[in-house]
């Protein structure tokens, strides 16, 4: 059996063609399944009998199922599934002023161990297959179609590390923009890395319309090193040179998160530093109060310290915002419900 959530518009031509049957089905095929949203095959009813037998022959469309689900005051909505192999992965819906955003897991653990990072803690068990990503999408749109409402940003920043599964990413990635199906625009889809060079180059050379986050956390490699081991491999000037590769291929503005560490990387001999280095570049910083985890020795810094930080970047002209936490009350935290229930 094959995850019919894995199938491109145009795998599912190639697979009519093998049947020698007409490949225009495959766009009937994908609306039922992204536009209508059924769960069976058989509720594809304009489909001919005899495609719709080899498609049940040939076809799992499961859904993720679902562990438990934790909604904050605020609108936050954590699920926690449980994948065929028993392993738990997590999805938060989010909402924003621009719309529902859903924050999609692309791997089992993670394996770049950054030190402020419940997931990293979990190590790495395996990467999400390109079905499993999209089946937390479409497990987040059908609760939507509840209420009348649809997912209108995507952001793989839940647990994992996307580069370190980039195939099965670009391809999620792909399946939830096509146009036939639930057509989420490119530039509401962002990917976000720790920093993995090679992948970035190799994104920058795919020509996608994507949105590219950069987690930097840190302005100088002493720093950055001893918060994230990723960058004793790629340091902050390979990074750096990957970036601007990007740019130049892209020309689209990158984004860089920096989490907010009490006492770490919130003086403002970093804030300095950071400006530094984001100057004559096109990038903003978005500042991110850090939500403490458990097992990690960090704090955030307080509002009093994440302000001034704010607030010098203003004053040296690099453009940042300063991120709201969302569904503090439900430890929506990178993989935060999962460390739990693994314990
Ligand atoms: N591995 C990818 C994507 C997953 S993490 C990456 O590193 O970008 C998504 C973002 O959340 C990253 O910027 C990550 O550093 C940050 N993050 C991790 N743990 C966090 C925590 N406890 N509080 C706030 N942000 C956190």
């Amino acid at each position: 059996m094959k995850d019919i959530y894995a199938y491109s518009v145009q795998d599912f031509e190639d697979y009519l063609g093998n049947l020698n049957m007409k490949k225009f089905r495959a766009k009937q095929l994908y609306a039922w399944l992204y536009q209508k949203r059924v769960d069976t095959i058989d509720a594809m009813s304009d489909l001919a009998k005899d495609l719709r037998e080899h498609l049940t022959d040939d076809f799992n469309l499961s859904e993720l199922k679902l562990r438990t689900k934790q909604e904050s005051a605020d609108g936050t909505v954590k699920f926690l599934f449980e994948l065929e192999d028993k392993h738990l992965i997590e999805t938060v819906l989010m909402n924003n002023d621009y719309g529902k955003s859903v924050c999609v897991t692309s791997q089992v653990g993670c394996a770049m161990g950054c030190k402020f990072c419940a997931s990293g803690l979990l190590k790495k068990k395996r990467s999400l297959t390109t079905g499993e990503m999209v089946k937390q999408i479409m497990y987040v749109q059908k609760y939507l179609d509840e209420v009348d409402d649809r997912v209108r940003n995507i952001v793989i920043m839940g647990i994992g590390e996307p580069f370190d599964n980039y195939d099965n990413i670009i391809k999620f990635m792909n399946i939830v923009n096509s146009d036939l199906g639930l057509a989420i625009g490119a530039r509401r889809i962002t990917v976000s890395t720790c920093g993995l060079v090679p992948k970035i180059i190799e994104f920058a050379d795919g020509q996608y319309q994507y949105n590219l986050a950069i987690s930097l956390h840190a302005p100088n490699d002493e720093l950055r090193s001893k918060i994230m081991p990723i960058n004793k491999v790629y340091p902050l000037k390979e990074l750096l040179a990957a970036l601007d590769y990007y740019s130049q291929k892209s020309n689209r503005r990158i984004t860089l998160e920096y989490i907010l560490l009490a006492g770490e990387n919130d003086t403002p001999e970093c804030a300095r530093q950071l400006a530094e280095l984001v100057k004559g570049r096109n990038a903003y910083i978005n500042l991110i109060p850090y939500n403490s985890v458990d097992e990690a020795d960090f704090k955030s810094s307080s509002d009093k310290n994440s302000l001034r930080f704010y607030d010098m970047l203003m004053k040296l002209n690099v453009k940042a915002t300063l991120r709201a936490k969302h569904g503090d009350d439900i430890e929506a935290a990178c993989g935060q419900l999962r460390a739990q229930a693994e314990r």
